[in-house]
């Protein structure tokens, strides 16, 4: 069923676990996640950028084919469908279209306008029920193919942010998009600790969970973190399985090239990768 993010992340925090947000990108991504989140017994977050928003035919589209998918696949677990890194108009955009959850990013911002921004979205999002998470500190990662160091953000600014109601907040500590470089010096956990403390019973988001080493993933979400955001690894493996089929030749087998035979081996690549998130994360039989 389609919910908000608040009650299954207010449970991961008092559980000491982490609910995965998986980035959606077409009906195989959408199909693979929920799947894997029913037969894990998982609740789930869909994640959706704006830019594969605009991919997949707008927010509209997005709300009818996840709606549909709930129905037709007899979907039970908790799922939330999440704007990731909207802009303010974008989280409008959302709120308006069905969505049940949006990510207002206004770490760019002075801290001020973050802050002004965000509360007006807290008042609309909570009149409808839906969750809202508020970024504190920007995430580095790659732009232009230059690669950023992750910021840290001020636990004195998140503090302010978490105030104003928001359901969820993502602090940047030390963590990047995509993949990670050779030479990244790790998360800081005493930033996290910090931010812990200063938050409460927050739950705290941790964005690019993708090449995060398993013990640092374990730490963060005994310091607070409730939430993962995973994208560029489901990519990545739908990418290797897809390749390996077409090198294989098997494209050219038979009836090889009918788009549900080509696209299966990436499909069930996203699922292992999920099912070992959820796996990680603690959040499998917490539906
Ligand atoms: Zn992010």
């Amino acid at each position: 069923m389609l919910v908000s993010a608040k009650e299954m992340l207010e449970k991961a925090k008092a559980g000491k676990y982490a609910v995965g947000q998986f980035n959606i990108n077409n009906l195989e991504w959408t199909k693979a996640i929920l799947l894997t989140a029913q037969e894990c017994n998982s609740p789930v977050i869909l994640g959706v950028s704006e830019g594969a928003g605009k991919y997949m035919c707008g927010y509209e589209t997005i709300v009818g084919m996840v709606k549909g998918m709930i129905k037709c696949l007899n979907i039970t677990v908790p799922v939330a469908l999440h704007l990731d890194h909207g802009s303010y108009e974008g989280a409008k955009a959302c709120i308006n279209a069905g969505f049940s959850s949006v990510m207002f990013d206004g770490s760019h911002y002075p801290i001020e306008e973050n802050i002004k921004k965000t509360t007006e979205l807290v008042n609309a999002c909570n009149v409808l029920g839906i969750s809202l998470e508020a970024e504190v500190g920007s995430i580095g990662g790659e732009e232009d193919g230059v690669v950023g160091a992750g910021e840290c953000a001020d636990p004195d600014e998140c503090k302010m942010v978490a105030d104003l109601g928001v359901t969820m907040l993502a602090a940047g500590i030390g963590n990047i998009h995509g993949k990670y470089p050779a030479n990244w010096a790790g998360l800081n956990f005493d930033v996290l600790g910090a931010i812990s403390e200063k938050t409460g019973d927050m739950p705290l988001v941790l964005h690019g969970g993708t090449g995060i080493p398993e013990e640092m993933i374990k730490k963060a979400i005994s310091l607070g973190v409730s939430k993962i955001n995973v994208n560029t690894e489901c990519q990545l493996s739908f990418a290797a399985a897809t390749r390996k089929y077409i090198e294989e030749g098997k494209d050219l087998s038979g009836k090889g090239f009918d788009p549900r035979k080509l696209l299966a081996p990436g499909f069930e690549a996203i699922k292992a990768t999920v099912k070992e998130k959820m796996e990680l994360f603690g959040s499998v039989n917490k539906a």
